[in-house]
């Protein structure tokens, strides 16, 4: 395999939490993206198993088996290891090591006033999160950023106060540690907004997980038809002779993002003169989504018919991870007291303890 590692461009990393079968919400909302991006950026993309740890440390049973299906998920998606690296967190020992020393640093205040620290533990009601990995989640995360030196973070709009607290340790580190030439180690990353369109599920709401709304990237036909046929519409178009209004109807958004302009042009004439009834509506829906998940389905098969294959893609996206992230790692240890030198001395001082 060819080795991305060595490229002059730009760096970009990007991970995703371990949650199971991937969806159109996932798909639309990054891996899409993250597609386009591995032909312009050396990119890191990577299964945040070590992150699940932080909510779900009590029953981890769910973390191997909803890693494998994110891999699966990545490479149909069509990440291409030949153009980026893929691998798993918890395969690299540095995703270990910095958050340790980057905690040394980091307030506790400014853990404390993340929004999603206290939304969380008051909304979660089935784990205890008053652990101390949980408070420490955005160390974890600024600690992926930073392991990489990364250029750039790939988000969509509601996530950039994630990134700007990893630039505000990288600061912080950079306040109290330079090279001994005096430039920074830790580089702070600009966030790469990346398009993100409204993708409803199919009750209406955002696609997620939790809402039990999603079409997964992994459906079959047959499925994906039976979820859409009951999703909500326009709510002004009781019956069939009412007119409605696709851009007021979640099965429109969905047109808007799958189905040809050609389409597109017909539920707009026919939704709003009542000529066309719903089901039929959302059967052109369906007729986009599976064209458009065809070939991520057929890349799913054949890598799920060889998983030898997927286990070296990940084994090899795990050692060029590991050999970009040591090399962060030695400068962090270095400007921390923690060199190789240190490692002399005390190894020669132990005989005459
Ligand atoms: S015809 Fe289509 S766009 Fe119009 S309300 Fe029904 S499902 Fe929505």
């Amino acid at each position: 395999m060819s080795n991305p590692t060595s490229s002059a461009r730009k760096r970009v990393l990007s991970g995703m939490r371990p949650t199971g079968k991937l969806h159109l919400g996932n798909y639309m909302g990054a891996l899409h993206n993250w597609v386009r991006l591995q032909d312009e950026y050396e990119c890191y993309f990577f299964i945040a198993d070590l992150h699940a740890l932080t909510t779900d440390y009590a029953d981890p049973s769910g973390i191997g088996p909803n890693t494998r299906d994110v891999a699966l998920d990545f490479l149909a998606a069509g990440l291409d290891p030949e153009k980026c690296t893929i691998f798993i967190q918890s395969k690299v020992e540095p995703h270990y090591q910095l958050p340790l020393l980057l905690g040394m640093i980091t307030p506790l205040g400014w853990l404390e006033r993340v929004p999603s620290y206290k939304e969380m533990q008051e909304n979660v009601t089935n784990k205890d999160l008053t652990n101390y990995g949980f408070l420490g989640y955005p160390v974890l995360m600024a600690s992926d950023i930073l392991l990489y030196q990364a250029d750039f973070v790939p988000v969509g709009q509601d996530q950039q106060a994630h990134v700007e607290l990893t630039r505000e340790i990288a600061r912080r580190f950079n306040q109290f540690y330079k090279r001994a030439d005096s430039t920074e180690i830790l580089p702070e990353p600009q966030v790469l907004l990346t398009p993100s369109p409204k993708l409803p599920g199919t009750d209406g709401r955002k696609m997620s997980k939790s809402y039990g709304n999603t079409i997964l990237l992994s459906d079959p036909e047959p499925e994906i038809r039976a979820k859409l046929k009951p999703m909500v519409t326009d709510p002004a178009r009781i019956r069939r002779k009412d007119p409605g209004n696709p851009d007021k109807c979640p099965v429109g958004d969905l047109h808007k993002i799958f189905s040809s302009q050609e389409t597109i042009a017909k539920v707009y004439e026919g939704c709003t003169t009542a000529g066309i009834g719903c089901i039929e509506c959302k059967s052109w829906a369906a007729d986009a989504i599976v064209a458009a998940l065809a070939p991520i389905q057929e890349r799913r098969t054949r890598f799920e018919q060889n998983p030898a294959l997927v286990s070296d893609i990940l084994a090899d996206g795990a050692r060029r991870a590991t050999a970009r992230a040591e090399q962060t790692m030695q400068e962090v240890r270095s400007a921390m007291g923690l060199g190789s030198n240190t490692v002399a001395t005390v190894s020669q001082a132990v005989p005459n303890v």
